[in-house]
C-alpha cells in the first residue's frame, strides 16, 4: 500500500522512511517489511494524527474498515 501525503515528516519519520526504502528492506521477507510498515504507521498514529485523519477521510468509505483496522 502506498500513501502519498502532504505533511511535514519529523526526524523519526524521515529515518523510518529511509529504512523502508532501503534496498535491504525492499528485499526483506514479508514479515520484516510488514513490521517496518507497522512501526511507521504506529508512529504516524501517535505523533501525526492529522495525517491519519487525512488518510481516513480520503479513502472510499466502503474500503475504510477493512484496510484500516490496524489503526485501532
Ligand atoms: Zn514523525
Amino acid at each position: 500500500m502506498k500513501i502519498f501525503l502532504d505533511f511535514e515528516p519529523c526526524i523519526e519519520c524521515k529515518s523510518m522512511m529511509t529504512e523502508l526504502c532501503d534496498p535491504k528492506m525492499l528485499f526483506a521477507d514479508e514479515k520484516t517489511r510488514a513490521d517496518g510498515s507497522a512501526k511507521f504507521l504506529r508512529h504516524l498514529t501517535y505523533n501525526h494524527t492529522e495525517v491519519v485523519q487525512a488518510v481516513i477521510s480520503e479513502l472510499p468509505k466502503q474500503k475504510k474498515k477493512e484496510e484500516f483496522d490496524f489503526f485501532k
